[in-house]
């Protein structure tokens, strides 16, 4: 070992669990304490303001500048009784992650003191100078001003010192700059169309909640050993590295007990989510050596969202306490499982009933298969364009990398309600068909089945779209992406589909159908057309890729050609007649993820160029050097056979001949691709030209780590990093 890899290792062995002092009580006792939520709103606010507020965070009446004022001063009371003296605007840029400017509460009040202010005013706008946030050309630096403002559906919080006010991020001319302002308008779209169509089948209904319940993974590393893994600590990623012998193979880590280090993480986690009000429910192992996976109850869309976004700065911070780094990102090391982040979402009315769960009366199981088939056929129009809200640099390391999720998006159903829709699809007398809840399993032949079962029978884990009983499950959503992305065309797909579907229906009940023979008849269309989009199979065998194309599904697997979903004419449309983006702000955007795109190959090959040349070529030619000494020796001294060393000798040679000259060839692309102008061209050429090279030099290192004496080898390995803690 190298002297610096055997100290780090030797700290990482050292590193032993940190003592968590648990905040006094339940957690029924501290959740949400660290929120300025209903019950704080109710202690610092007056009737009146609380009400007025009460009525902005459920129908977003504006507030009055009177009352933001009474607000602001409720809030600034709470937070300074809470320990905040600084306050910002917590807003989510298209960087990805959160962004913050803290300002003191305290203002001189001119008689040479201080006083603390917080005003309606700065509570609820705010002009930011930030033209360095990622734009797509919306704001030209002449022009740099945006704005962020306070989104009253999401409650302040405080983290450490400081007030945080959740806001949108728009650009001086309105355009969305974040991922918030597409969020909550494509809510309102599903809230719309959904809502006009329950009303079909109750008209009490006057309002349809988006919900999500993401499930997050991630991995743990000790940081004494990340802290010399320059690729890890620039990139998110291990861009070299030789497999462990031991890796997941045994399955012994899914579910396993916790380690003594990584709970005492995890309690410190959780306590500190319960403060900030986020109901975290569920821990476990995950299939890889070091991953782990935390799930909260799900919640309303834009809140859990944020909370999502809360999570992951949050765990960035605690595990640096105990002497960890999170690696959110979606493929760390070659050769085990990555990180996604499973969205489970659904719809449900202001009413409580979930839209996607079956239901006692054959009112409510017609509503359940439609607000189903509405959604498969949303996702069956716009499965490219789901693929697209997924994709990025780092996630295309797992779609299609034989682990979940494949590349191509389908929609599982599970043997029952596919058979429902079979049937109704095949039945010829509409009015025949009654969907009661006995009736609805019958139809399948299981009607001895009772409604619950339906939550957890046949689940296909190789699906990306997955019905899991009362919910679907995106499963391709990366363990780094902002859940918003998702969502957004989630939610605006299925507010277009629905739409259309009132349309069609309504369409047929003026040409005289009744209600019921004209939701059936369309619903047999749509099953028809969309039928496609379903699989029950293997998601990541090779007759399902040729399969597929043959359906007609997106098989694209170029990232940055995958982003060219979002300017397709029907997205476009979609987007604009939902309200969610117009074409400038999806230009925008997509002109930042290819930006992005870019970046991030970028750093990746600066940082492998950078190891491969100074690390690992050095380190080998010292060992070749000390084969060469030995040899040469041995030549002295007649009868001995130095063959096996040569033969090592001309290994070492081979190898890092070619890591100098594919490195060499990287560099190259890199500087011819960096001459593009146009950013989805240079994005295309990142991709074909100069990440195509990563895998090939990565070989020739991986090889060398395992002739190279590992007294010198200077990176921590494999084993190292998966197995100590
Ligand atoms: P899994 O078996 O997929 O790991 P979990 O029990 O861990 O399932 O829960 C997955 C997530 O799904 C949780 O966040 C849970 O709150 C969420 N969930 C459950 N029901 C719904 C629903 N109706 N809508 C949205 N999310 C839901
Ligand atoms: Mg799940």
């Amino acid at each position: 070992m190298s002297l610096l890899r055997f100290k780090m290792v030797d700290a990482a062995i050292n590193h032993t669990a940190v003592e968590v002092k648990a905040p006094e009580g339940r957690p029924s006792d501290y959740f949400g304490e660290k929120v300025f939520g209903r019950e704080a709103m109710r202690k610092y606010l007056d009737k009146k303001t609380y009400a007025a507020l009460l009525d902005t965070m459920e129908h977003r009446t504006p507030l009055t500048r009177e009352i933001a004022d009474s607000i602001a001063a409720g809030m600034r009371q709470w937070a300074l009784e809470h320990g905040a003296d600084h306050y910002t605007h917590w807003f989510q840029p298209l960087t990805g992650g959160t962004a913050e400017k803290h300002d003191a509460f305290a203002e001189p009040d001119g008689c040479g003191g201080v006083l603390e202010e917080f005003s309606g005013k700065l509570l609820v706008q705010q002009e930011s100078d930030a033209s360095s946030f990622p734009n797509g050309g919306i704001r030209n630096t002449f022009e740099a001003r945006g704005y962020s403002a306070w989104d009253p559906a999401s409650p302040a919080f405080i983290v450490d010192t400081t007030l945080c006010i959740p806001t949108v991020f728009i650009s001086y001319t309105g355009e969305a700059l974040d991922y918030k302002v597409p969020l909550l308008r494509s809510l309102t779209a599903v809230d719309k169309a959904a809502t006009e169509v329950c009303r079909y089948f109750d008209r009490n209904v006057q309002k349809v909640f988006a919900y999500l319940g993401w499930e997050q993974e991630y991995f743990l590393v000790d940081e004494s050993l990340w802290a010399v893994r320059p690729d890890l600590m620039l990139t998110g990623r291990t861009l070299m590295g030789h497999e462990s012998a031991k890796n997941q193979q045994l399955e012994d880590h899914y579910f396993g007990a916790i380690p003594t280090r990584v709970m005492a993480f995890m309690k410190d986690l959780e306590y500190e989510c319960l403060k900030l009000g986020i109901p975290v429910k569920t821990r476990h192992n995950e299939v890889a050596p070091n991953q782990f996976e935390l799930a909260p109850v799900y919640e309303e869309a834009n809140l859990a969202n944020d909370h999502n976004q809360l999570l992951m700065t949050i765990m960035d911070k605690i595990a640096r306490r105990h002497q960890f780094r999170v690696l959110l990102h979606e493929k760390p090391f070659k050769g085990i499982n990555g990180s996604g982040k499973h969205n489970n979402w659904s719809l449900g009315t202001d009413t409580g009933v979930n839209l996607f769960g079956t239901g006692k009366t054959a009112s409510e199981n017609l509503q359940f298969i439609t607000f189903l088939v509405n959604a498969v056929s949303a996702v069956y129009k716009y499965n490219g364009l789901l693929k697209a809200s997924i994709m990025s640099a780092t996630n295309a390391h797992r779609l299609g990398a034989n682990e979940a999720p494949p590349a191509i998006i389908s929609a599982f159903l599970g043997s029952q309600v596919s058979a429902v829709l079979e049937k109704l699809a095949a039945s010829k007398d509409d009015d025949a068909i009654r969907f009661d809840a006995k009736s609805i399993f019958r139809m399948s032949g299981i009607s001895h089945i009772p409604t619950l079962l339906l939550d957890n029978t046949d689940r296909n884990r190789t699906s990306p779209f997955a019905f899991t009983g009362n919910r679907f499950e995106f499963r391709a959503v990366g363990s780094s992406d902002n859940c918003a992305e998702a969502m957004i065309v989630l939610n605006t797909a299925m507010a277009h589909e629905l739409t259309e579907f009132r349309r069609a229906v309504d369409a047929k009940i003026e040409a005289g159908a009744k209600k019921e023979k004209a939701i059936y008849e369309v619903l047999k269309q749509m099953i028809h057309a969309c039928r496609d989009i379903c699989f029950d199979g293997n998601g990541y065998s090779e007759e399902w890729k040729a399969e597929a194309a043959q359906r007609g599904l997106d098989c694209e697997t170029s990232t940055p050609r995958i982003f060219d979903r979002y300017l397709d004419r029907d997205a476009v449309r979609m987007f604009g007649d939902m309200g969610v983006l117009s074409e400038v702000e999806l230009q925008a955007r997509t002109e930042v993820k290819w930006e992005t795109y870019t970046k991030k190959i970028q750093i990746e090959g600066r940082v492998l160029g950078d190891l491969a040349m100074n690390h690992i070529v050095p380190i080998a030619s010292k060992y070749e050097a000390l084969l060469l000494d030995k040899v040469y020796k041995m030549s002295q001294i007649p009868g001995l056979n130095a063959s096996a060393d040569i033969a090592l000798i001309k290994k070492i040679q081979d190898h890092t001949a070619a890591i100098q000259k594919l490195t060499g060839e990287m560099i190259d692309a890199r500087k011819v691709a960096n001459r593009i102008e146009d950013q989805r061209e240079k994005a295309v050429a990142y991709h074909d030209t100069v990440a195509s090279c990563f895998d090939a030099i990565r070989y020739h290192i991986d090889k060398l780590e395992e002739i190279v004496d590992d007294q010198i080898w200077p990176l921590p390995k494999y084993r190292e990093l998966l197995f100590l803690r």
